[in-house]
């Protein structure tokens, strides 16, 4: 992999005529080390936020050595890029082979499910194996996430006791409980009222846990959402487990996905056609841009410009564009806005940030683009959570005019707060 100081030197240097996926492993490594230094627990990062192999090694050579994985690729890329590492099949729905194959051929013990169907499954596929970690998903209130995810998986709070008793009972190892607040989520006490909520479920059932999975949902800074403190949400975290009936031994986990990679990519693109405020850009919803195109959430940009063999960052009077990608199909369209100087033209190249979470992960070959190369550059991402950059993210009045509405989201409930969810 190339290494560049910065983008524009990349841009200075071969103005590259396809998007370049750009990496800062520094971000993975410093918010690794965030998370086993603030999380009183075990640290798994959900590998489909980004797979990719040079962020799987950041995260083991900066201590992160467990991993939620959700399919047997998964399985193996951490196999042969995290030697050694622990896994967990965090998949509540996985097949008979699949399961067969994590637990004889790889070596994983712990499993989801949330179904006394999943269960049997999975004490069938492992022979009765009775060394298993069986983690049921509870399904748990999501307001406040950007993102919810209780749609598709958890047992629902009137069918969890069954679940948690037959759990118990099929163990002779260890069991575990976990939800998933929904992604993004923009209000810390999120988490202690789920955890209350799990509290209820196994005490209401009469188990005993020996695991408790806060899964993921920890967010990252984008324009018009910018979060509390990492820290309230690990503190709100460290309340709401110490009021739960558990042994001395309970261990704690957590899932982050995002949080761990969200700052760590972007992607350069360049401009093809201007047409008014609609940019032509050679990377789009088929490639990085998924969340762009399909939630409409704006990402932070940035002008460059080369020209007589030298590059710079174009300044000015901002103004809102949208951006359309390569393919031929009318859904490849960001609507942003995407505040850019009001010169843009062809040629020009812009970075948008903040895709290291499922922005790189989602990149298809549709229409034959989406070949995008990656390059490591060690300059500070758009915006941080862990202090390597501002919290916040430069943005013209009228964008923060909607920032601090959206803002207002991480107090407790509101109309906003629906308003925001998207899926
Ligand atoms: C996607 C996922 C995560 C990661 O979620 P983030 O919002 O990216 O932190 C964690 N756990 C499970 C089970 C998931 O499906």
């Amino acid at each position: 992999m190339q290494t560049y100081h910065t983008p524009l030197d990349l841009v200075r240097e071969r103005s590259p005529e396809r998007p370049v996926a750009i990496a800062r492993p520094d971000a993975v490594a410093v918010a690794a080390r965030w998370f086993q230094d603030k999380f009183k627990g075990d640290v798994f990062y959900a590998v489909k936020a980004n797979p990719s192999p040079w962020v799987i090694e950041t995260l083991a050579a900066n201590g992160v050595t467990s991993f939620d994985v959700a399919s047997i690729p998964e399985i193996e890329l951490v196999a042969a890029h995290a030697p050694g590492a622990r896994m967990a099949f965090m998949h509540p729905v996985k097949s008979r082979r699949a399961i067969a194959s994590a637990y004889f051929d790889h070596g994983v013990r712990a499993f989801a499910l949330d179904t006394h169907d999943e269960l049997q499954k999975i004490l069938e596929a492992t022979d009765g194996a009775d060394d298993l970690t069986l983690i049921v998903r509870l399904a748990v209130t999501t307001d406040g996430a950007a993102y919810s995810l209780s749609g598709k998986f958890g047992v629902e709070t009137h069918e969890a006791s069954a679940l948690l008793m037959a759990t118990r009972r099929a163990t002779r190892h260890r069991m575990g409980v976990s939800f998933h607040v929904g992604s993004q989520c923009m209000r810390p006490t999120a988490f202690q009222a789920a955890l209350a909520q799990a509290n209820r479920a196994i005490v209401r059932a009469g188990v005993l846990v020996d695991i408790v999975d806060v899964g993921g949902g920890f967010p990252s800074i984008y324009p018009g959402m910018v979060p509390p403190d990492m820290a309230d949400y690990v503190d709100s975290i460290h309340r709401g487990f110490a009021e739960m009936s558990v042994h001395e031994g309970t261990e704690l986990w957590c899932e982050p996905g995002r949080a761990l990679v969200a700052e760590a990519s972007s992607i350069l693109t360049a401009v093809e056609l201007r047409k008014g405020d609609a940019l032509y850009l050679n990377d789009g919803s088929y490639g990085s841009l998924f969340d762009a195109a399909h939630t409409k959430w704006p990402f932070p940009v940035k002008l460059m410009r080369a020209e007589n063999g030298e590059a710079f960052e174009v300044e000015g009077p901002l103004r809102p564009f949208r951006f359309y990608g390569p393919t031929c199909d009318s859904l490849d369209h960001m609507p942003g806005p995407f505040w850019l100087p009001e010169d843009v033209r062809e040629g020009d190249y812009v970075e948008i940030g903040m895709l290291g979470a499922y922005g790189v992960a989602m990149n298809t070959r549709f229409n034959g683009f989406g070949d995008a190369e990656t390059v490591m550059v060690s300059d500070a991402p758009m915006a941080s959570m862990f202090g390597l950059a501002g919290r916040s993210i430069r943005l013209p009045r009228e964008e923060r005019e909607e920032e601090r509405k959206v803002v207002r989201l991480s107090r407790p409930k509101g109309a906003a707060g629906k308003r925001r969810r998207r899926r």
